[in-house]
């Protein structure tokens, strides 16, 4: 084993017991980032002398017998966190040489407890994605097949764990995007509840969908993670006032008499029987572990791929406004008068996944539109939502799979944006419902290419979904299986 296939609290074990230093931990990382991410492409930007500094903090904090969970361990953050002083370009050309003054809640929790941050992580530009491919610095390869996609939008967040040239990341999801790419690469990623984490620094695609996770080797580590994130903060009106549960200490309850709705819609024609097998063992697992699995309706699934589709691109046409050249990020040259600099500039600096959104949601709000469709959108949101709860009022947790295949081939679904879009079927409509999931391995296709399971949960039931998880985890060996990298 070396340090840098260790988890977060395999890790917290070591230092603590000073058999390795955070010095040394972050030396092992950085080695590894060198040796390997020119494959992965994980990484936009890699912060070493800075990481240094963090880790020897770290070891004097130790020393002086100062340690929290995540003290001296070398994370990652996707590119989409903004970073006091570092680099922070949301994978767009836009914000290429964007250099933030401050950093966000999330990453400032981090840090208090001693984080070490090794570097910024590749994602699709502006998180729009569900592949990677979309990114200005280039697609993420799957490190368990260099000819795959690692999916998005949190690629190299998902990736870099896999290629293990990071012990734990942050990512975002949106519509999936913390979830499809823990699938396709073999790790653990949670989606909180709406309002869970904070969402201030972090650049945002579509503010009432954007939640803020973690992305680990582990159930463990996901449970360490989202404690360290989680809470209230005055800082983003909607983060929730409501108490953070020790995650860490619910993790064994089991899953006896646990009730695990099979939501019908889920399990459809054309499902990749990879992907179904996998369900299957799945099922059977958690029937065998004492939980009561049964089958129930969420009737509005077949829209909310459409729905998400106009309310993403309508609230991103918004808050994508701000980048016009002015106030930071890339300004084209030779421009002659202010209106052919914001034209100019936008049309350099967005790619065309970007603008594609951008002019879809401007569309979708537009006057004469906005009735028949963003307030109609609105309207078959409430009623998702609905189907959830009334589902939660019968079973405790749901369990769906992730994505309807395993990882795909890069280049394959670029031609055809609604096969790309389509991808997120099964994970869009925890974000429009606002509640929590959590994908984790649940085996590999008859290729080798890893495949996710889905666990939902009730609005904060992110206790209940992370001990489903590791009760799964307890019985089978995939978190384990390593990227032949
Ligand atoms: N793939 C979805 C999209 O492109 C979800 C992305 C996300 O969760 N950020 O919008």
């Amino acid at each position: 084993m070396e340090i840098f296939d260790l988890t977060i609290h395999e890790l917290h074990d070591k230092l603590k017991a000073k058999e390795v230093s955070s010095v040394e931990a972050t030396r092992a990382m950085l080695d590894r980032i060198e040796a390997v991410d020119s494959q992965v492409n994980a990484y936009i930007t890699v912060t070493p002398e800075q990481a240094l500094v963090e880790a020897e903090a770290a070891d004097r904090r130790i020393a002086a017998g100062d340690i929290a969970p995540l003290t001296g361990i070398p994370m990652g953050l996707k590119d989409i966190f903004i970073t006091k002083g570092v680099r922070t370009t949301c994978g767009s050309r836009i914000l290429e040489n964007f250099v933030p003054p401050y950093d966000g809640t999330a990453v400032a929790k981090l840090k208090e407890q001693g984080a070490v941050i090794v570097g910024k992580l590749n994602q699709d530009e502006f998180a729009m994605g569900s592949s990677n491919e979309s990114s200005y610095f280039g697609p993420v390869k799957n490190p368990w097949n260099l000819e795959c996609t690692p999916g998005g939008s949190s690629g190299g967040s998902a990736a870099a764990i896999a290629a293990r040239t990071a012990t734990a990341t942050l990512g975002t999801d949106t519509g999936g995007s913390i979830r499809q790419p823990a699938s396709h690469c073999s790790c653990v990623g949670v989606k909180p509840t709406y309002g869970r984490v904070s969402r201030y620094g972090v650049i945002a695609y579509a503010s009432s969908l954007d939640q803020v996770g973690p992305l680990t080797r582990d159930v463990t580590d996901a449970a360490i993670l989202l404690g360290a994130i989680a809470g209230y903060d005055p800082k983003d009106s909607t983060s929730v006032n409501t108490p953070v549960p020790d995650y860490l200490a619910g993790l064994k309850t089991g899953v006896k008499g646990l009730k695990i709705g099979l939501p019908k819609q889920y399990f459809i024609e054309g499902l990749d029987p990879d992907v179904k097998r996998a369900m299957e063992e799945a099922i059977a697992l958690y029937k065998s572990l004492g939980a009561e699995l049964r089958e129930v309706s969420l009737p509005h699934t077949e829209y909310a791929v459409a729905t998400y589709y106009l309310i993403a691109t309508a609230e991103a046409s918004s808050n994508l406004a701000r980048y016009d050249g002015v106030r930071f990020g890339h300004r084209a040259d030779e421009i002659r008068g202010l209106k052919e600099m914001y034209a100019k500039t936008r049309a350099e600096g967005f790619g065309s996944e970007v603008k594609r959104r951008i002019m879809l949601g401007t569309y979708a709000l537009s006057s004469g539109y906005y009735d028949a469709y963003y307030v109609k959108a609105q309207k078959v949101r409430t009623l998702i939502m609905q189907d959830f709860l009334n589902a939660f009022n019968e079973v405790d947790v749901l369990l769906t799979p992730i994505a309807p295949t395993p990882p795909f081939k890069i280049g394959e679904k670029l031609a055809d944006p609604l096969q790309m879009y389509l991808s997120d079927i099964f994970t869009i409509p925890v974000n429009l419902a606002g509640t929590c999931g959590i994908s984790i391995p649940a085996g590999f296709s008859a290729a080798g290419l890893p495949i996710g399971l889905q666990l939902i949960g009730k609005p904060f039931g992110e206790a209940t979904i992370l001990s489903t998880a590791y009760a799964f985890e307890q019985e089978t060996q995939w978190h384990l299986k390593k990227a032949p990298l």
